[in-house]
């Protein structure tokens, strides 16, 4: 059973008690039971394959955490892996929507619950977007259809188009342009017809409907527990139509989820809102890190990863302050407290870790530094040779400005930087000298 992956690789590393680097053997064998795992939650064969050989090279060779077994580190890997496929760009949930009227085209088979999310959006635009909606059915050859849509405008207080019988699809997509112009609305829907499988009549209704629309998103709705069917469904709709995202439906019953990451992988297309019940509120903003953990199911071991890791470099934070303490600081440790400072939350964080760095941190809030400055900086050391780095004030005029040409930034800068590295370096020679004791009097002071 899938449930039981996290049983599967403790299984398998148990026998493993060494800690150290992941060697290529131990991170097959776990692959193996995640492929396995993948298939069981429903993802595509080519994507899994794909997707375990991805993960594969970037596993291969990666430091063991202490206090966590091989088995764990590697679901860590898959569960972050999982997120990079599963992350669409921009923000999660947002809708082309400015330019009102705005059109939305819904797609879908029927019964995937397009009516029902069509509904539950313009309820959603409606309260947390202070949009005025205007929702329109096409679906005649359904006239329950359409009235369910009406039914449902009635109960959250969304208009819809007045129904007129006998007009066809492409006319009341028409109509419901000309009103929601007419109305002031800031979006309208139009909810389109659906059929039991994919047919080409429906197809080319559909792209007619868009035709005349030209809609700011095309959204398609489809059953997240038909698994495989779903992502078909998907790559015909892209294919014919061309889709702006994804509502996946039913997340809330007891499918693996595993259609979101393939359906993520076929299409391109992100994965927009997640259907979890049929309530008008039941529609959320889709997060990749709620499907991963579904599909991994074991939440618990990532949060466990996770916590081992800040443990690591807390005890990095600690190492490095030692070699400080003993005065030793070149642009190298610079760089390397750069680019923890970025991974642990800004300088601030950093500093925060460190004994007697309190008042530091409130200087570095003061210059105003943030993770942009820090990348750069990171880059003005790049540009250095290693013997620069190591003894930055032989850096003469001309080598200066190659150095901020390298890194597409002024010799100004880089004067900023190499004076900050003096002053740290200065106050870690003074904090070294005072003991161990004397930094801690110091930031108490
Ligand atoms: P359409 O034919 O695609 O328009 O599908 P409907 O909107 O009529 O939905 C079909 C059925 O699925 C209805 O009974 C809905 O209440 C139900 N439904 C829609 N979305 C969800 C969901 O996210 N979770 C659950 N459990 N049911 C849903």
């Amino acid at each position: 059973m899938f449930e039981n992956l996290s049983e599967r690789l403790s299984g398998v590393f148990d026998r493993l008690t060494k800690q150290g680097a992941l060697s290529e053997d131990d991170v097959k064998t776990a692959l193996r039971e995640v492929r396995v795992a993948l298939l069981e939650a429903d993802v595509s064969l080519p994507v899994a394959r794909d997707f375990v050989k991805a993960v594969q090279d970037q596993a291969t060779g990666q430091a063991v955490t202490k206090s966590i077994t091989p088995g764990q580190q590697v679901v860590k890997i898959v569960h972050d892996a999982l997120i990079n496929v599963l992350k669409g760009e921009g923000e999660p949930g947002a809708l082309k929507v400015d330019n009102p009227p705005a059109p939305i085209l819904m797609v879908g088979l029927q019964g995937g619950g397009k009516t029902t999310t069509t509904a539950k959006l313009a309820k959603r635009l409606t309260e947390k977007d202070g949009k005025r909606v205007l929702m329109a059915s096409l679906d005649v050859n359904r006239p329950a259809a359409m009235e369910q849509l009406a039914i449902l405008g009635n109960q959250i207080g969304v208009d819809t188009l007045p129904i007129v019988k006998g007009e066809d699809p492409v006319a009341i997509a028409k109509r419901a342009k000309t009103q929601a112009g007419l109305g002031g609305y800031d979006v309208y829907m139009l909810d389109t017809a659906g059929r039991l499988s994919i047919d080409e009549e429906l197809m080319q209704q559909v792209e007619a409907v868009r035709d005349v629309a030209t809609p700011r998103e095309t959204l398609l709705v489809v059953d997240g527990l038909t698994g495989q069917d779903a992502v078909h469904t998907a790559e015909n709709f892209d294919e014919r139509i061309g889709i702006s995202g994804v509502v996946l439906t039913r997340m809330d019953g007891d499918g693996r989820g595993g259609a979101a990451l393939s359906m993520r992988a076929v299409t391109g297309k992100p994965i927009k809102f997640v259907g979890l019940g049929e309530k008008m509120d039941a529609l959320e903003t889709f997060e990749p890190e709620r499907i991963a953990g579904r599909i991994l199911g074991m939440g618990d071991i990532v949060a466990l990863v996770e916590k081992a890791q800040e443990t690591i470099q807390a005890e990095q934070a600690e190492r490095m302050m030692k070699r400080m303490a003993k005065g030793q600081f070149n642009m190298n440790d610079l760089k390397m407290q750069l680019e923890q400072m970025i991974q642990m939350g800004g300088m601030q964080g950093m500093m925060g870790m460190m004994p007697g760095m309190g008042k530091m941190a409130k200087q570095v809030e003061n210059a105003g530094l943030d993770d942009k400055v820090l990348k750069q900086q990171i880059a003005l050391i790049q540009s250095m040779t290693k013997k620069e780095r190591a003894n930055p004030q032989l850096l003469q005029a001309s080598r200066k400005k190659r150095i901020a040409r390298g890194a597409g930034m002024e010799v100004s800068d880089l004067n900023k930087l190499m004076k900050m590295h003096r002053q740290m370096s200065d106050m870690m020679k003074k904090m070294g000298k005072m003991g161990k004791g004397g930094m801690l009097k110091q930031a108490m002071k």
